[in-house]
């Protein structure tokens, strides 16, 4: 059953209960006291050097943990203990690699407290936000267990008599996995086990900005039987750990998520490489936009707005960037959106009342005030919610919401909680589909209308990954939307879904005449 009706996702943490949410909180607290570090951890060893503060971006002088970057020595004792190593691991079946998953979700249950409170604090995730990403973490190991064991077995094919034919999936070698801060669990975990369990060693380097939390779940990954041969952790900035890894022969596949011109420049690495073809499986940017027309149920329109474009401050490759509102409607939208804007509370990530927390760092707060102040000149501003004066220190940005005369307007992806409305005139539907086709992403997208024949049409007419019809854009769901982009946005095949597991193996066949 590949498409996993055997399987329940994670629970997660139930949030609706004030007296939970407390204990929950105490508990973070509780983990937040643990002297936390990162390093490389190669060989299952945790190697020592000179320690960078991680700092809380809600507030930057409160530090979190430390970490240790790796050098070029760990890039090299890593890549060859990987090498040597992965047959072994390859020959230890399916089935062994799918229980040390199982096992890991598991361990991702009992170490929730820990891992929220990490997220919260190093990558200023909300509580709703970050439960929902352990689940998603501990939903990856699970879905891709269940798909190993049932999709990664040898199987005989039908062939003359006289003949047995076999066919046999195994990993390809050492996958380099390359992650981002927004997901710093959820996707870290999802291209890890993944390879992991198609029979691949893995070197996993993590964002910059969160290595606590990837260090945490490599060494709960350990713990639930992956030999430290097999699966190493390299924190550290691209050009030291991510550039070497890439060009080395050793490394047989990449799996990288982040932005469109980094895995431009991984794709160019590879191809300038001696030796073999190898894969990379690329996650990258988006322009998301949902069109509106007027028969949409506004009220509904306007709450996934504020998820899809606001909520975890924008800071997901699949929210809605640009919102295209027919123009009967489009004042009434606008009006309704900037009420509903005033309500959003920006604060302190681990509070339940909090909506956004900060964007991740200064650098990305720098891009978020630029691109405002080039909107401020040649769009007009619907609304702009303030920053509270008490949450000065830290790196939020207050939502907006800009009106321009079009997609063009827009050069490249913002990452973070600005909206774009566009509006069209009924006649021009054609010409916006046409307009969003030709940003050459097609990572989500949106449409409210109550036609359903419109609705599906629009799903049909655009070459993107994943569409929402009368609902928000985010929180895909393993096993129920495979996530993943087209175009620009990425290679597929999509995260969560029945075919990811299948680009991590090489194929043989064994034919004997018997
Ligand atoms: N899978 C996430 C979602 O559906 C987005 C992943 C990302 O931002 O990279 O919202």
């Amino acid at each position: 059953d590949i498409y996993g009706a055997e399987r329940a996702n994670s629970k997660g943490f139930d949030l609706t209960a004030p007296e939970k949410v407390e204990a929950l909180q105490a508990s973070m607290k509780a983990a937040l006291t643990r002297p936390w570090t990162a390093g490389p951890i190669v060989g299952g060893q945790t190697l020592d050097g000179p320690v960078l503060p991680v700092s809380d971006p809600a507030r930057p002088t409160r530090q979190v943990g430390t970490v240790v970057s790796a050098g070029p020595q760990a890039v090299e004792q890593a890549l060859s203990l990987a090498t040597a190593a992965q047959p072994g691991w390859d020959r230890a079946g399916a089935d062994h690699r799918a229980t040390c998953l199982e096992r890991a979700a598991d361990l991702m249950e009992e170490d929730m407290p820990a891992l929220l409170a990490l997220l919260s604090r190093e990558a200023g995730k909300t509580l709703p936000d970050a439960v929902a990403e352990v689940r998603e973490a501990v939903d990856f190991c699970r879905y891709y267990a269940v798909q190993a064991r049932t999709g990664l077995k040898p199987v005989l094919l039908p062939g003359p008599t006289g003949e047995r034919n076999e066919l046999h999936l195994t990993g390809r070698g050492v996958f380099a996995c390359i992650s981002p801060w927004n997901f710093p669990l959820a996707i870290f975990t999802g291209q890890v086990v993944a390879a992991l369990v198609a029979g691949n060693a893995v070197i996993a380097k993590p964002a910059e900005q969160t290595p606590l939390v990837a260090a945490e779940a490599v060494r709960l990954l350990h713990r639930a039987g992956v030999p430290g041969d097999v699966l190493h952790l390299l924190p550290g900035d691209g050009e030291t750990v991510g550039a070497p890894l890439v060009a080395d022969r050793r490394v047989a596949g990449v799996c990288f998520t982040g932005s469109t011109e980094t895995g431009r420049a991984i794709n160019r690495s590879l191809a300038d490489r001696e030796g073999a073809i190898v894969p990379l499986i690329a996650e990258t940017g988006g322009q998301n936009c949902m069109i509106v027309d007027s028969t949409a149920l506004l009220e509904q329109v306007v709450d996934d707005c504020i998820t899809s474009a606001f909520l975890s401050a924008g800071q997901r490759c699949s929210a809605t960037r640009v919102l295209f509102a027919q123009e009967e409607i489009a004042d009434k939208l606008a009006d309704m959106l900037a009420g509903a804007m005033d309500l959003i509370r920006l604060g302190d990530p681990m509070e339940i009342t909090t909506d956004i927390g900060p964007v991740i760092d200064d650098d990305a707060r720098d891009i978020l005030v630029k691109h405002a102040t080039r909107m401020d000149g040649e769009a007009r501003l619907v609304k702009a919610v303030s920053v509270p004066e008490i949450l000065r220190d830290g790196t939020f940005f207050g939502p907006r919401l800009y009106e321009i005369d079009g997609l063009s307007r827009l050069k490249r992806e913002v990452f973070g909680p600005i909206l774009h409305l566009v509006r069209f005139k009924a006649s021009d539907l054609d010409k916006v589909v046409a307009e969003i086709a030709a940003t050459g992403y097609g990572l989500t997208f949106g449409v409210h209308s109550r036609l359903e024949g419109r609705a599906h049409n629009l799903f049909k007419a655009l070459p993107v990954g994943n569409t929402y019809i009368n609902r928000n854009m985010v929180g895909a769901v393993v096993g129920v939307q495979p996530f993943g982009g087209q175009g620009l946005s990425g290679t597929g095949p999509k995260a969560g879904g029945p075919h990811y597991l299948h680009r991590f193996v090489t194929e043989k066949t064994l034919t004997v005449n018997t």
